[in-house]
């Protein structure tokens, strides 16, 4: 059977545009838009270097951005493409804190700044009070209990006799402490005494 000249160009016409026009245009327009960054970088001013790390997430808790878990303390621009971004860590010897570093110096490289310094300060200590109202909707919405605000219900006793904490399903505060510790360190694991669900919360400090 002889190939019709017709399907025969078109299969050609999706070949040529498959393996051909689409990733070159690509590759054009990639390499644009890193033309682009590279050559705006200095441009770049602290607001938008503020939403930039909002690409950086939480390697424990993925739907949170490092603004939103309020560990960015301070951002500061320099001569040569310097930047300085100064991180809080969730808690002293957070094995997260390593990999966010890495993550933060590796969008700002990538975003042409050369000369990028980290630098991590314990004091003042985090709080859960950092953690923007848009975080705390978006771990309710992941799941997770957000934490409760500090200076209501955080001390060591009061969170010894358990705390009262919104079920992330179905909002009930019929809830009780399974364990101290959930998915990581920062969490404690709780059940939903109304819809059984067994679920994370955001321990607050
Ligand atoms: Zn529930």
């Amino acid at each position: 059977m002889a190939l019709d000249p017709c399907h025969f160009d078109s299969f050609f016409f999706c070949y040529l545009t498959f393996f051909f026009v689409i990733p070159t245009a690509g590759r054009n327009l990639l390499s644009e838009q890193t033309n682009f960054i590279l050559t705006a970088t200095s441009h770049i001013s602290t607001t938008e270097l503020w939403s930039l790390l909002e690409q950086v997430t939480d390697p424990e808790v993925p739907v949170l951005s490092i603004i939103d878990l309020g560990i960015v303390r301070d951002i500061q621009t320099g001569p040569d493409d310097a930047v300085e971004v100064t991180i809080t860590p969730t808690y002293s010897g957070c094995p997260a804190m390593d990999v966010i570093s890495i993550n933060i110096r590796l969008l700002l490289l990538e975003k042409g700044f050369k000369n990028v310094t980290i630098k991590q300060v314990l004091s003042p200590a985090w709080t859960t009070d950092w953690m923007s109202e848009a975080g705390k909707q978006k771990l309710a919405a992941y799941g997770i209990a957000p934490p409760n605000p500090v200076q209501q219900v955080c001390n060591v006793q009061l969170f010894a006799e358990e705390e009262a904490v919104a079920c992330p399903q179905c909002g009930s505060f019929h809830t009780r402490r399974i364990s101290e510790f959930g998915s990581t360190a920062c969490k404690a694991l709780y059940q939903c005494n109304d819809c059984q669900e067994p679920f994370d919360y955001f321990k607050c400090h």
